[in-house]
């Protein structure tokens, strides 16, 4: 394996964050940024990326737009340390109301996109002393609810992929993990709560459906994907929840 120099070992650690412009991604890049991580952010609004965050064009669903998105943070930067998967959109309804045209939408930014960027930044992982991908997954991944079949198999593959990507680049040192949050208020929530008939009604139905009786905020999940990429050395092949305890708790 390719080694840094000891001056490049001292220096501080990289990390690319896909959809790092809003929500989790935004409160990522602003948790590792408190670690003293360098962070270029990868989204399709650049321009809404918050300093010091440094915003790249990117979609992840365009492979030759990830690896110059890539190209350009190593340029700017000079390594990638830590990649954070966050980029993602939503489907609703059954099996019976998505064509396979917005299957194929989903999954290619939901799964591929992950897929593109950690092939895109392995090269520059295998040469970090510190090496960590962290995948946002959901607690959908692992929980039946209604007309969320699409999102629910894209986020179920995103848990697969997580496992599967730990392992066979653990020999490397590359750690990769993934964080399970229930709902989050970010302006992804904010628009789904804003199309329905009551969406005040809407938001406290959801907030008690959490155990903690409210929804995640943003900057803790930021905090669990930073603590995942920087801090829990010791920890690969995890899904952490950041849930309020939807997932296994029954009050
Ligand atoms: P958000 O809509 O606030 O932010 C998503 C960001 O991703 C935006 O900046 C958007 O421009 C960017 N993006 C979308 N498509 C992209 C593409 N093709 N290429 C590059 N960037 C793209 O959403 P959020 O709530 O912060 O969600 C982030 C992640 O968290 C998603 O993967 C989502 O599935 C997951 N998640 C969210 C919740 C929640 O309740 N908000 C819960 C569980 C999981």
């Amino acid at each position: 394996m390719a080694t840094l120099s000891e001056a490049q070992t001292s220096d501080p650690l990289v990390a690319v964050v896909s959809g790092g412009a809003s929500g989790i991604g935004a409160a990522a890049a602003a948790a590792l940024t408190a670690r003293g991580v360098r962070v270029a952010a990868l989204d399709l609004t650049p321009d809404e990326v918050a300093a010091p965050a440094v915003g790249i064009a990117c979609d992840v669903s365009d492979d030759a737009s990830v690896r110059g998105a890539v190209a350009e943070a190593v340029e700017r930067f000079g390594r990638i340390d830590i990649v954070v998967n966050n980029a993602g959109i939503a489907a609703q309804g059954t099996v019976a109301d998505n064509d396979d045209e917005e299957w194929r939408r989903v999954l290619d930014v939901n799964v591929v996109g992950m897929v593109r960027l950690a092939r895109a930044a392995l090269p520059y992982l295998r040469r970090s002393p510190a090496a960590a991908i962290v995948n946002t997954c959901s607690v959908f991944a692992a929980m039946g609810v209604p007309r969320r079949v699409l999102y629910s198999a894209s986020k179920g593959a995103v848990h697969s992929l997580t496992l599967a990507m730990a392992t066979d680049h653990v020999r490397e040192g590359i750690r990769v993990n993934a964080v399970a949050p229930g709902a989050v208020d970010t302006p992804w929530i904010q628009r789904v709560l804003a199309r329905t008939a009551d969406p005040r009604a809407e938001r406290d139905a959801l907030n008690d459906r959490h155990p903690l009786g409210r929804l995640a905020r943003p900057e803790e999940v930021g905090e669990a994907i930073a603590y995942l990429a920087v801090d829990a050395s010791g920890t690969t092949g995890t899904v952490l929840a950041v849930d309020g305890g939807i997932h296994d708790l029954r009050l």
